[in-house]
């Protein structure tokens, strides 16, 4: 049995559907779809999900334009229906269920009523590809996570998922034909639908794939293949055929957004392989991601740099002598909310970084001046506009000298280094660069390991 998902790009239109059915019906081992929200058709279009995200604003503000947002979404499901040549009573339920949540009086719990809303992309377009299927005489039928016992922490927009879910989903093993689930969102133990962070279609995949014990969790999406450095940054880059979790979760981690970051771990404690695949190009090879691969003659298998960190700087003479210091700073974090992404440490000073959007200014404002009064420190200071690049691969273990042919690179390129972190697993080092120089950097680091 697998588990197939497709994201926004691959269920944006009439067009994509036909292909969606055509990879779905082609293996009869494919028995789960989960479906993201209808994503671009192109460039310029807005994402489904987006123009919820609009609506649910529209209407806790009160502002006129929520029916014009309304009549957008429901177009956009109208649009496809009619392309398909479906019965388009399928869109008055749509529009129908669409408003009795708007209606539905939870708008009094502001982060419920933006989740539930948020969700109704995926919901609507499971029950609308369900009811694609059934219409051509395939078996298939829409389930709804609460239905399939998903249940998620009690956190809008940041759930996680609770382990008896996956009791419950083992269960749908028994049930006969195809089945169309939502992605991006379940519900909490007193009946609240909560959704995971953006993009999160993909963890409800690899959740079900845990569940239901998959041989195969697939990914379609709209690249072939997972590339070893953002193909909008270096030209043609190398494609990678096969990757481990751990190098995934890294990557994905920093910016490579094919594949959710929080996606892999249910599938790698239930050692599930998953593919990446191009529902564009469906032959084509993708990339698969296992606990372990065949060596290659690459120590890095990916390059990956993300912006918007920003860190605090901390300087105290004889440091490293104070027991309890960084606990002393991480309390102030705490106390703010604040999780750490990395610290980087040397003997009389630390440097702890964390997302920029974590913090409004005057936030940070006061977290320094707490950390200052907090440490009794020589010097606290912020550094923003820093991106974290990170050279990523098994292959690092083994070989030595990786670290020092990067640094070479960037230094050719006249690019500082802020901050450098291995990881004590050697698979991953972590440069802090400037932001300005993030896309020099990534293509000095690719000339070097793979021109
Ligand atoms: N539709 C949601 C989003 O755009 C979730 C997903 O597509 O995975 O974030």
């Amino acid at each position: 049995m697998k588990v197939v998902k497709f994201g926004g790009s691959s269920v944006a239109s009439a067009e994509q559907l036909v292909k969606v059915k055509d990879i779905v019906i082609s293996d009869t081992d494919r028995k789960f779809v989960i479906v993201s929200a209808p994503g671009k058709r192109d460039k310029a279009d807005i994402k489904v999900t987006d123009l919820l995200i609009d609506l649910a604003t529209e209407i806790l503000h009160d502002s006129e334009n929520a029916s014009a947002t309304f009549n957008q979404i429901v177009d956009r499901f109208r649009d496809t229906a009619e392309g398909l040549e479906m019965d388009l009573a399928i869109i008055d339920k749509i529009s129908k269920q669409l408003n009795d949540l708007i209606n539905s009086g939870i708008t009094a719990q502001p982060a419920y009523f933006t989740d539930a809303i948020k969700a109704f992309g995926e919901d609507a377009n499971a029950q609308l590809i369900a009811a694609y299927f059934s219409g051509l005489g395939y078996e298939a039928s829409y389930l709804n996570p609460q239905d399939a016992g998903l249940f998620l922490s009690d956190n809008p927009g940041q759930a996680r998922v609770l382990p008896e879910s996956y009791q419950n989903l083992y269960k749908l093993r028994k049930q006969d034909g195809i089945i169309v689930i939502p992605g991006f969102f379940g519900y909490t133990k007193d009946g609240k639908l909560v959704t995971f962070s953006r993009g999160g279609s993909d963890i409800t995949g690899a959740i079900v794939a845990n569940g239901v014990k998959a041989s195969m969790y697939e990914n379609f999406t709209d690249v072939s293949s997972i590339y070893v450095a953002n193909p909008s940054v270096v030209h043609n880059p190398v494609a990678i055929e096969q990757l481990t979790y751990s190098e995934m979760r890294e990557l994905s981690y920093a910016g490579f957004s094919v594949f959710h970051d929080e996606a892999l771990q249910p599938a790698f404690i239930a050692d599930i392989p998953v593919a990446v695949k191009n529902t564009n190009e469906p032959h084509a090879p993708g990339t698969l991601i296992t606990r372990t691969r065949p060596k290659n003659n690459l120590a890095i298998s990916g390059i990956a740099s993300t912006s918007g960190f920003a860190s605090v700087y901390i300087k105290k003479y004889m440091m490293n002598r104070e027991v309890g210091f960084v606990r002393r700073v991480l309390s102030v974090l705490e106390r703010y909310g604040v999780s750490f992404e990395h610290i980087v440490s040397g003997i009389d000073d630390i440097d702890v970084i964390f997302k920029e959007d974590a913090l409004s200014k005057k936030e940070l404002e006061e977290m320094i001046a707490e950390i200052k009064a907090e440490t009794v420190a020589d010097a606290v200071e912020k550094r923003d506009n820093l991106s974290l690049l990170m050279l990523v691969g098994e292959g690092m273990i083994e070989n030595i000298g990786n670290t020092a042919r990067a640094t070479k690179a960037l230094s050719n390129a006249d690019i500082n280094l802020e901050m450098i972190n291995q990881g004590s697993s050697e698979i991953s080092v972590m440069f802090g660069i400037i932001e300005e120089r993030e896309d020099d950097a990534v293509r000095a680091i690719y000339k070097e390991f793979f021109n």
